[in-house]
């Protein structure tokens, strides 16, 4: 709330910047006389045109550098675009951005490519006003990959949806829709696929966004949905808003509890109230979405499932008695249905076998105990772990708190909530799993 009176500043200067710089850039549209492209070509510079794209640029044609591939790829991704939005592809075959890829930035302006006089901010790797946009050139093919559809995605919905949502929507949006992987195996050239979580490191090189996320949480920074929403547009000078921004919007729209009160309100307007009407619609529980993004958080990883992760926090039965609970391979956390009090001992016993994944051709059996052939997190994959939710004291992010693993144990109960179990497995490697655990809790 406090970032309001600041973030409507903002949304005052950005309309001015993006009025003036419709009139005073290009007004003769991306190939008339006097346009981008006839600027470029009188400034040398390379023009390269797919059907949803103009992009100019300095960068000088080097073998295997991807860079010829941007419009066409930029083409697939507007397609991605309009589904996420349900525009008509056919409606808006004309439209068209025009993209200027900068490695020295005085040639562009000199070509009046590059407005001057603060009509373009001095922008760090990318600026977008209505369908013109700016980006610095990136040594890494897929992060300037990124880059390009990022601010893409900006044009699209600056354009095609009147786009002035505050900051965490609108930036958070972009990274969403531009995370990507690159079919190389495609038959007519590398193909765009849409990955709204990164499956490999490989596949979004220096993007580092889960990791950084993974850092603040190791630190107990990381933030609450609350937290997000508030950001104020300066924090996107920094990486972590970038990545707290897009995680936001992955979760919302991922996560099956809380994806159909996102859609609903990005079919309504993209304005400033875009938060507010968010959080207001009847489908929408804040304090579950605050607890399930924190959760999410607490085991973001490539590929997270958010189907198979998601959390039923049922409070269950208190423990007076011995309960047994199942507990399936294929998921995340699982709730074993009982509840203990705080400082409350428990004794659990885990028995039953399970298929963790596949290697070298064979399926990879654990019990309890797990397989010391592969590893997540510290501790063997396949490993029965129990834990709690904890809320801690210093006001830092929630989480589960492993308090037993393996094939039997106890421990006592870290506060007064349900019990939970889960095998031990990155959250991106669920699916190939199968089987499942029986475990008998004794109080
Ligand atoms: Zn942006």
């Amino acid at each position: 709330m406090q970032a309001r009176p600041r973030l409507r500043v903002w949304l005052s200067a950005l309309a001015l910047v993006l009025a003036l710089v419709s009139a005073l850039v290009w007004p003769a549209g991306p190939a008339g006389a006097g346009s981008p492209v006839e600027l470029a070509r009188r400034a040398g510079l390379r023009v390269l045109e797919g059907r949803h794209l103009t992009l100019l640029t300095d960068r000088p044609a080097r073998d295997g550098d991807g860079v010829p591939d941007l419009p066409g790829l930029f083409d697939e991704a507007f397609a991605a675009w309009c589904r996420h939005y349900h525009v008509d592809p056919a409606a808006h075959a004309d439209w068209r951005a025009v993209g200027c890829l900068i490695v020295d930035r005085e040639r562009f302006r000199a070509a009046g490519l590059l407005p001057v006089d603060g009509v373009v901010p001095d922008f760090e790797n990318g600026f977008c006003a209505a369908d013109r946009f700016w980006l610095v050139d990136q040594s890494n093919p897929d992060y300037r990959r990124h880059l390009l559809l990022h601010e893409g995605v900006h044009a699209f919905t600056l354009t095609l949806r009147s786009a002035a949502a505050p900051p965490w929507y609108t930036e958070g949006i972009a990274e969403l829709l531009a995370m990507h992987r690159l079919d190389r195996a495609a038959a007519r050239g590398a193909r765009f696929v849409p990955t709204p979580i990164p499956e490999r490191p490989g596949d979004v090189e220096q993007l580092g966004r889960i990791e950084t996320l993974r850092a603040l949480s190791a630190a107990g920074r990381a933030p609450g949905l609350e937290d997000v929403f508030a950001l104020p547009p300066a924090a996107h000078r920094e990486l972590s808003a970038y990545a707290a921004s897009w995680a936001a919007a992955a979760f919302l729209a991922g996560h099956p509890t809380h994806r159909t009160a996102f859609a609903a309100a990005e079919r309504g307007p993209l304005d400033r109230d875009f938060t507010n009407r968010l959080t207001g619609t009847p489908e929408w529980d804040g304090p579950r979405a605050s607890r399930d993004f924190a959760a999410f958080l607490d085991d973001l990883d490539y590929g997270y499932d958010f189907d198979r992760m998601a959390v039923d926090w049922a409070p269950g039965r208190p423990l007076a008695e011995p309960h047994t609970a199942t507990v399936a391979a294929d998921r995340g956390w699982q709730n074993a249905g009982s509840m203990l009090a705080a400082g409350q001992a428990c004794s659990f016993r885990a028995t039953g076998r399970t298929t963790v994944g596949r290697a070298a051709g064979r399926d990879l059996e654990s019990g309890p105990d797990g397989i010391t052939l592969r590893w997540h997190r510290g501790r063997p994959v396949g490993r029965l772990l129990v834990a709690q939710w904890v809320e801690p004291a210093d006001g830092s992010l929630p989480s589960f708190r492993v308090l037993g693993e393996g094939a039997a144990g106890r421990f006592t109960a870290a506060a007064a909530g349900p019990l939970y179990c889960k095998l031990n497995e990155s959250p991106g490697e669920l699916a190939d799993n199968a089987g499942g655990l029986t475990v008998s809790l004794t109080p």
